[in-house]
């Protein structure tokens, strides 16, 4: 039996499923065992140390380099009783993923001995050789020099017996070459314009902080069977694949009972993920087979960015101890669901607040309302640019696959509160909420909270809704940093919220008084932003067709949806919150084009090798099997009982050969059509051509291959099927 894909089954069923130990503690003992939390920081650091960099964390101060000696000898003694040998300053490069160098602790001293050591300046600052990560031309190799900047706000964390120090990456003439530097700058930024707006209805508000909630989704597959498709192992997804007679038609897998041996892997990584102090909390059944889901309690935005990245890793990492490989890609199977990454999004205050959830009081309404509407504004006002920031060639596949939201960005808000807005918007404009509180038009406000609690129409089709205290971010990919869509989401609100700042004052300044010119400035965003809002089936023709005429824009292709990185009101939107300047916008923008050719050259090439290589083959020596046998009826049969038996067999020659000949063809045309796109040099136009002419062969030459898949004899077919990959467990 040389047929890979069957050795592969052989050992996709045989195995005999792995046990979890589990410790003899609580969950409650081991939380954050293997994090320098406050708990570690009050008894490895003095109280000046301490003090420092609480308020680093608390208020952006800088450390003395003394203390930083102090403190790095702090963590030293921490991370060694952890069993830590090594230290790396672990940062988000654009490349999407994280980085990481490991030194060792253990320094040689006279006499062939060794000690621990870490100063202080190795825990603030390293200058990592930095001249193959992704710069977008800012720093070309000659001057490669980049260096890492400790981030206190997220603490260091052991993985592997190696303390992670998390930090920025900046290059030598001060450019953002990582998305922590713009994520902290965002959060800095909307941190002020939403103190400034609470200023109107509380002073005891001095900070205000985003919260992020991700809900991931990925897919599992037999490690086995993985191996044995090389178009996963390369691309992360099939390329080709005929439906399964069975898949997610049934709808039985949603929430079902979850499989034992995934149930072995999910508990062995949330307790890896628990003592790393990642707070994940649920996790269940995903609607396709094999798909599944796990979400954490939300945290600050900077916390629960870094601890994505580590969970993506950790259920790598665990999952192939269960002999499982886990698929991030957000389309992973054609014909099923794809996998998102919901960011639940929402504004935490120091009073313990959430500046989302609708108060018992007037006034705590008009706060609610104020935010509210602010958002919503700021999202009419930049949809291009949201849209842009979750572009990939992966989440190109599952927007407006009537299983994600359509690239048409717009928001929800549910039925109640979108008739309040309307009242509001439509209200007399010298309304005044004293003279109108009891007697009609606002009458709604105060009831906000009575109106969500039975408020359950929530919409799964939305990109952007609003549900009950927070906005859940649907559109955003599986395996996409949620870096990029929260610095964009935070910036766009703080823009707005300043400038909202601005003609409220202006008001205030004409004698308005304060209610009124809220309501004023609140009444004409409802009125400028109506267009956004939407609550009916965003899955649905009459939507497309209905958003086209509103204006709103459906851009289907990352090459044309990155557009909105640079334009004019994009850079000055950046450049004016001093979050990304113009160059490194531009380089932003580079980088992601270059990823995007990237990947589809390297789908086209695996797409050719498969075909070429691994299905024509196949096909054509079924295909003589089949003439052999022909040719034995015609010895063995008389002439007439042969003309009427062999017809089929004929018609099965004819329609492999014909699906060969397409495949050949198209495989042809595509390579011509590649070697085309190779020898454009800029990247927007490249990313176009491989956009506009190598992508459209890949469904066509998939099509037939798939068709022969169901030709072809079964036992010689290489590549694991779907049944095969979606239902082994
Ligand atoms: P689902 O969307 O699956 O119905 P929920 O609506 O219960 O699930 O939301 C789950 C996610 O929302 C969790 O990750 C949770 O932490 C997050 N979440 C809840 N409240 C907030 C908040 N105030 N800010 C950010 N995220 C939040
Ligand atoms: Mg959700």
């Amino acid at each position: 039996m040389d047929n890979i894909r069957f050795k592969a089954l052989a050992f996709a069923i045989s195995r005999p499923g792995r046990s979890v130990k589990f410790p003899d503690q609580k969950a409650s003992e081991y939380f954050g065992e293997l994090t320098f939390n406050r708990a570690a920081m009050r008894e490895y650091l003095t109280e000046e140390a301490y003090n420092q960099v609480m308020n680093s964390i608390e208020k952006g101060k800088k450390i003395d380099r003394k203390i930083a000696d102090q403190v790095a000898a702090g963590i030293k003694a921490w991370a060694i009783s952890k069993g830590a040998t090594h230290y790396t300053h672990w940062f988000l490069p654009l490349t999407g993923a994280t980085a990481e160098k490991h030194d060792a602790f253990v320094d040689p001293v006279e006499g062939g001995q060794g000690i621990e050591k870490f100063r202080g300046s190795e825990l603030t600052q390293q200058e990592p050789d930095a001249s193959s990560f992704p710069s977008g031309g800012i720093r070309s190799t000659f001057e490669a020099r980049g260096y890492t900047a400790w981030d206190p706000t997220s603490p260091a964390f052991i993985m592997d017996r190696t303390l992670c120090i998390p930090t920025v990456f900046v290059s030598y003439t001060g450019e953002a070459l990582d998305y922590k530097t713009p994520l902290l700058k965002a959060i800095w930024s909307i941190d002020k314009a939403a103190v400034d707006v609470c200023r109107y209805f509380d002073n005891n508000i001095t900070k205000v902080f985003p919260t992020l909630g991700w809900e991931q989704e990925y897919f599992l597959v037999d490690n086995a069977l993985y191996l044995a498709r090389p178009d996963l192992v390369l691309t992360g997804r099939t390329l080709f694949g005929h439906s399964s007679a069975k898949d997610q038609q049934l709808e039985d897998h949603y929430f079902g009972t979850i499989p034992q041996r995934v149930l072995a892997f999910m508990q062995e990584f949330e307790l890896e993920a628990h003592r790393l102090g990642i707070p994940v909390k649920t996790r269940h059944n995903e609607v396709a087979p094999n798909q599944f889901e796990c979400a954490p309690v939300y945290e600050e935005v900077n916390l629960s960015i870094d601890h994505n990245q580590l969970m993506m890793h950790l259920l790598d990492k665990v999952a192939k101890r269960h002999d499982f490989t886990v698929l991030l890609h957000e389309k992973p199977f054609s014909g099923i669901n794809g996998s998102g990454k919901h960011n639940n999004w929402s504004l935490a205050t120091n009073t313990r607040e959430n500046l989302l959830s609708p108060g018992k009081t007037f006034k705590a309404n008009l706060r609610f309302l104020t935010f509210l509407v602010n958002i919503i504004k700021a999202v009419n006002d930049h949809a291009e640019l949201i849209r842009a920031i979750i572009a990939s060639p992966g989440n190109d596949h599952r927007l407006g696959g009537n299983e994600a939201p359509p690239a048409i960005i717009s928001v929800f808000i549910g039925s109640q509160l979108t008739l309040m807005l309307d009242v509001i918007s439509k209200a007399d404009k010298h309304i005044s909420i004293n003279a109108n509180i009891d007697n009609g038009l606002l009458k709604n406000l105060p009831k906000i909270p009575e109106i969500l609690l039975d408020n359950t129409d929530r919409n799964r089709t939305s990109p952007f809704a609003f549900t009950g205290n927070k906005f859940e971010f649907r559109a955003v990919g599986s395996a996409q940093t949620c870096a990029p869509p929260m610095i964009v989401l935070n910036l766009i609100v703080a823009d707005q919220l300043r400038q909202f700042k601005k003609e409220v004052d202006a008001l205030i300044l004409k004698k308005v008084t304060k209610e009124d010119a809220l309501f004023q400035v609140i009444k004409r965003y409802i009125r400028e932003s109506r267009k956004i809002l939407f609550e009916g089936n965003n899955y649905s023709q009459e939507w497309e067709e209905e958003a086209l005429k509103r204006g709103l824009s459906n851009i289907k292709a990352t090459p044309e949806a990155l557009k909105a990185f640079i334009t004019k009101k994009s850079v000055d939107l950046f450049e004016r919150n001093n979050v990304l300047t113009k160059r490194e916008l531009i380089a932003r923008h580079e980088i992601r084009l270059e990823n995007y050719t990237k990947k589809i050259q390297i789908e086209s090439r695996v797409l050719g090798d498969l075909a070429g290589n691994h299905i024509i083959p196949v096909a054509i020596r079924y295909q003589n099997t089949l003439i052999e046998n022909v040719k034995g009826l015609k010895q063995v049969l008389d002439l007439k009982t042969y003309g009427k038996l062999s017809q089929n067999q004929m018609d099965s020659i004819t329609e492999i050969s014909e699906h060969i000949d397409k495949i050949k063809t198209f495989l042809n045309e595509m390579i011509e059509a590649r070697k085309g796109a190779n020898r454009i040099q800029e990247a927007e136009e490249k990313a176009f051509a491989y956009s506009d002419t190598v992508l459209p062969y890949f469904e066509k030459i998939r099509y037939h291959a798939d068709k022969l898949e169901l030709l072809i004899d079964d036992e010689l077919w290489p590549l694991p099927k779907y049944r095969e990959l979606l239902f082994t467990r």
